[in-house]
């Protein structure tokens, strides 16, 4: 039987390549793969897809082409040898790296005929395939409009722009606030945990404490937008005088305190900045600008 959906390749077979081509060929996307070892394949070819002998063989399979390595340099190292293959091609990179690496690679595959979309995975392997998980995209409007719905095969697309840096981009940032927060959790949860509370104790409230956090954003978002902070919630004066609670319990339990030193020396500066009576949202102008100050 011949397949209605589009043919794909996907370039790298590490978690998340295996991770891609498997959902796609779960929802009957003919799929062709290729590995630098060889058998990563197995289990793929093993579900049907087929496995392609070079990176050449497997551009010239599919028009649509997904890379997902581990980073720029193995990317360069497999393309760069068939990147005349690539003319009239679409290629995909999933492979995660900054900015200014996604323009250098737009502009390479432009330079060699390829349409190119940059993107960004927001979820771990076992999350591929679930309308919940978030793959971010940017690039020529186009050509993600054109296989929008192949690439809703692997998790909600979300085009962000026509710059190819802007899916890095989010990425770099998500990861920060990913990192903040689970370290924020260990920390808390280590301080609880000093008190024998158990990590699974603590993490529902921690959760539910998440949530009315988020709608803290929704609030400063325009306040950032508007370059305005009125103080009328919490103000920074506020968030210096609670933190020392923070950094007076944890030292008083032996727990680390670098990320509340490092927060409560952020809001100092604000509060030096002139921003002690403006909402919490006000230390982005110390973010910035770290040199500045009224
Ligand atoms: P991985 O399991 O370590 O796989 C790395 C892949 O890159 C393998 O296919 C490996 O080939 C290939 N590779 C590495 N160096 C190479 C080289 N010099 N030449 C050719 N191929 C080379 O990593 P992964 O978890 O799949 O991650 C792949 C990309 O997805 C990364 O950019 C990562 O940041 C991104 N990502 C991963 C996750 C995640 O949760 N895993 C989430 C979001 C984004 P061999 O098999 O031959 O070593």
């Amino acid at each position: 039987m011949i397949s209605e959906r589009a043919a794909v390749t996907v370039i790298g077979l590490g978690s998340m390549g295996s991770a891609l081509a498997t959902t796609l060929l779960d929802r009957g996307h003919p799929t062709t793969v290729w590995n630098r070892s060889a058998h990563k394949a197995r289990p793929l070819v093993d579900r049907g897809a087929r496995p392609a002998a070079t990176p050449r063989e497997a551009i010239a399979a599919s028009s649509l082409a997904i890379a997902c390595v581990l980073d720029y340099e193995a990317l360069h190292t497999v393309l760069d040898p068939v990147s005349d293959a690539l003319a009239g091609k679409v290629l995909v990179n999933l492979t995660s790296g900054s900015p200014e690496q996604a323009h250098e690679v737009a502009a390479w595959a432009r330079a060699h005929g390829a349409d190119y979309l940059d993107g960004a995975i927001m979820t771990t392997p076992p999350g591929v395939g679930s309308p919940e998980m978030m793959f971010l995209y940017s690039g020529s409007h186009a050509v993600f409009e054109a296989h929008r719905s192949t690439l809703a095969t692997l998790g909600d697309p979300l085009y962000l722009g026509a710059d190819p840096g802007l899916a890095s981009l989010y990425d770099a940032a998500l990861l920060g606030l990913m990192w903040s927060t689970l370290t924020s959790w260990l920390h808390g949860t280590a301080l609880v945990g000093a008190e024998k509370t158990e990590a699974t104790a603590f993490t529902p409230v921690a959760i539910r404490w998440l949530s009315a956090v988020a709608g803290f954003l929704t609030t400063y978002a325009p306040q950032v937008d508007g370059g305005r902070y009125p103080g009328d919630d919490a103000t920074v004066d506020v968030q210096i005088a609670a933190i020392d609670h923070l950094i007076h319990a944890a030292a008083a339990r032996g727990v680390d305190n670098a990320l509340p030193e490092l927060l409560k020396s952020v809001m100092e500066r604000a509060r030096a900045a002139g921003h002690g009576a403006d909402s919490y949202a006000s230390v982005i102008e110390v973010l910035k600008n770290p040199a500045g100050g009224r």
